[in-house]
């Protein structure tokens, strides 16, 4: 059976996780795959999101070479590490840097 976009899709993330070490580099959680994502450690740096629906487009050596830029986080500590950073709350609020 063919793969379809969307396994493709997954599939190149998990191994570009799996690259990483397949963990949150803070808390090592590594239950499911889908709850982890990659953060640039400098975010001038980014040149796309790694984790968006483009993943299939894009040359496996370019999603290489940005990966090398991220660090990989579970979406609870991406959470926290975005809080420092002023994170726009769903109230509209937003926390101080
Ligand atoms: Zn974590």
């Amino acid at each position: 059976m063919a793969e379809s976009h969307k396994e493709r899709r997954e599939r190149i993330k998990n191994e570009l996780l799996k690259s990483k070490g397949g963990k949150c580099c803070k808390c090592s959680y590594s239950k499911t795959l889908s709850a982890l994502c990659f953060h640039h450690r400098n975010p001038e740096d980014k040149k796309f999101n790694i984790s968006g629906n483009c993943l299939t487009g894009i040359a496996r050596a370019a999603l290489e070479a940005e990966c090398a830029k991220t660090d990989v986080y579970c979406l609870n500590c991406h959470a926290e590490l975005h809080d420092k950073e002023g994170w726009v709350h769903e109230d509209g609020k937003r926390t101080p840097k």
